[in-house]
Order: C-alpha cells, then sequence, then structure tokens
C-alpha cells in the first residue's frame, strides 16, 4: 500500500500525479520533532541529533524556526508551504529535494545507528556507500563523509605497487566484484567532489570498452565523462609509446650489448597488436613485455630492456594526475588528508 492516511496540513496528493511518500517503518521516531519529506518516504527524526552532525541541517532547522516564530501571529489552519512553515501532523516539514528516498534512509541511520555504518566493513553494499558520501556531503555530516572517503580510498591506493597488488576485477568488494564498483564510485566521488580519489578512479574506469562508457553516459556528468575519456586517450598514446619504442631503444644504439657477437643484429620484435588501446599499467610490467615482444635477444639485453620498460611503466602511473587534470600524486595526498580531517 503506497498511498497512506496521512493529516493533510500542507501538502495534497491530488496536486500531484506522481504517488504520495509515506512514513518510513523505523524512521518515524515517536518523539521527533520534525518531519523530513523525500519523493517516496517522510521521517519523523530528531533536530538535535541532524544539528549536530550537519551544518546544513542545523541551518535549515534554524530557518524553519525563525519562518515559525515569525509566522506565529499569522498561521491559519490551511496554511500552505511559504519558507520553511510547512507543517505535517503538527510539525515542521522540511522537503529534501532531489534525494531519493532510500537514500536519505542511509544517511540518517548512519546518523542514528553507531553500528550501522563502519568504515572497516567492506561488506556494505555499495548502494550504501554512494547514497552515503553524496548525501554527506550534500547535508555536510563531517564524520559520515570522512570515513566513506577513507574507506574508499584504502581501495584505491595511489602508488602502482599497492593498487596493483589489490587490483583483482572478481575480488568482493562492497556486496559486488570490485570491476563493478569503479563507475558508481566515480559517478559519487565526482559528485561529492572528493578530487584526491578522482584519478583513481578515472584511471580505473578507463581500463573498459567503449561500450560500458556509452551505458554510463547519460549517468556521469559531462565534466566527468569528458576528464575520462580525454585521460583514457592519454593513457593509451602513452602505453602504445612504450611498446612501439621497444624497437628504436634495440636498433638506435642506445642498448650496447657485451656478446659478441651482439645479440642487436638478430633482435625481432612481434605480438604490439596485444597492447594496443590497453590502459591498464599491469599488462605493461617489463618482464612480461619482453616475454611477448622480444625474440633473439641476449638474457642481458632482455634484462636491460625490461628494467627500461618498467622505468617508462613508473613514468606513465605518476602522470596519471596530469592526464585527468591534476598535478601529481603529492597533490592528490594532501587532498585526501585534508577530506579525512574533521
Ligand atoms: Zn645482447
Amino acid at each position: 500500500m503506497l498511498a497512506f492516511d496521512r493529516d493533510m496540513d500542507v501538502d495534497s496528493p491530488q496536486k500531484h500525479s506522481h504517488i504520495a511518500p509515506r512514513k518510513h517503518d523505523h524512521l518515524w521516531l515517536s518523539d521527533g520533532n520534525v518531519v523530513l519529506e523525500t519523493d517516496s518516504l517522510l521521517f519523523k527524526v530528531h533536530k538535535s541529533i541532524l544539528s549536530m552532525q550537519s551544518t546544513v541541517f542545523k541551518a535549515m532547522f534554524e530557518l524553519s524556526d525563525r519562518d515559525d516564530d515569525d509566522d506565529d501571529d499569522t498561521k491559519s489552519d490551511d496554511d500552505e508551504m511559504k519558507g520553511g512553515s510547512a507543517r505535517y501532523e503538527g510539525l515542521p516539514l522540511v522537503r529534501l529535494d532531489g534525494d531519493r528516498g532510500s537514500d536519505v534512509v542511509h544517511l540518517l541511520c548512519a546518523a542514528y545507528e553507531r553500528q550501522y555504518y563502519y568504515r572497516d566493513n567492506d561488506a556494505t553494499p555499495l548502494e550504501v556507500i554512494t547514497a552515503l558520501l553524496t548525501l554527506s556531503t550534500k547535508y555536510d555530516f563531517k564524520h559520515i563523509r570522512r570515513d566513506v572517503i577513507l574507506q574508499i580510498s584504502r581501495h584505491y591506493p595511489m602508488t602502482m605497487a599497492a593498487y596493483e597488488a589489490i587490483d583483482n576485477d572478481k575480488a568482493p568488494m562492497f556486496g559486488e566484484a570490485r570491476e563493478d564498483c569503479h563507475y558508481p564510485l566515480l559517478k559519487a566521488v565526482f559528485a561529492a567532489k572528493v578530487d584526491a580519489l578522482l584519478p583513481i578512479l578515472y584511471y580505473a574506469c578507463a581500463d573498459y570498452t567503449i561500450d560500458t562508457m556509452i551505458d554510463w553516459w547519460d549517468t556521469l556528468d559531462p565534466a566527468c565523462l569528458k576528464a575520462l575519456l580525454k585521460g583514457k586517450d592519454m593513457i593509451t598514446f602513452a602505453t602504445g609509446s612504450l611498446i612501439t619504442k621497444l624497437p628504436e631503444d634495440v636498433h638506435g644504439g642506445s642498448i650496447a650489448c657485451p656478446n659478441i657477437p651482439s645479440c642487436i643484429g638478430s633482435a625481432r620484435f612481434s605480438g604490439f597488436a596485444k597492447f594496443l588501446q590497453l590502459t591498464d599499467l599491469k599488462h605493461f610490467e617489463g618482464s612480461k613485455v619482453v616475454k611477448i615482444c622480444i625474440r633473439n635477444a641476449c638474457p642481458m639485453c632482455t634484462k636491460v630492456l625490461a628494467d627500461r620498460i618498467n622505468e617508462r611503466r613508473e613514468k606513465i602511473w605518476n602522470d596519471i594526475p596530469s592526464f585527468f587534470g591534476f598535478r601529481d600524486w603529492g597533490e592528490l595526498w594532501r587532498k585526501l588528508a585534508e577530506d579525512c580531517k574533521v
């Protein structure tokens, strides 16, 4: 039953074509002193509890209280919505425009129940993580926001070794496979303006086909999509250059073979096509690349080439922030530390 028996102090469902929001089963607290309205749900909660955690709710309630004081002399039974003076069953009614009721449930549960959200619990569903990040930012719940950012940052480290150690597509993360988390997290992190986590998420998302990107075309913010596509293009160019420079390294005279006769003249290259269009740097680990691409080089020259590939791989990793519009990892570390300060 979606419609319900409600005391129509202000709003009438007949005014709207959509179904009227219903009271939430649990977040309708008997001694609550304010009603929050979303598209689908109503919550009776406490101004004091939310004000302690959220500067935005605090300001909204203060404004609503002030409007109520101003209206005291003029209020009538059929008082219409004006400013903060709307009421529901005698209590102040605050509309949360643009928020989904199901998302607000997560925010309020996290605000009320200590055990609801725990930043070390990586089984927390993805939709809870994204809702908490987005709404804690919108309403300035600093502690919740900090904890979610810390938790996400643990799954997206900023050093190549740490990132590659945990970057298993099928590994469970937030109730999904890791590979299914990158795009929803990118969307939430972009909306929440957590710059520190953007390049690493762009990097994770860049390693997908154009079909995946098209699936997200209408969901991602255009600026986010633009940065992703531009950065993907730059990584693809960098990794392509890394591979195609190999013959020049060998035949251009920058490698001196210690053997007589030198292996340089007989060294052959193949398999470059396997690496074209790849953006994930794990594919470009030196020893793997030389195994696929180089034939007839002596072990010492092969090792020199593998080391050179790894140096370039490291350089590309260091350039990732700049591909997506940021300066370097150091700047992002500082931003992350700032985000995690409350
Ligand atoms: Zn050699």
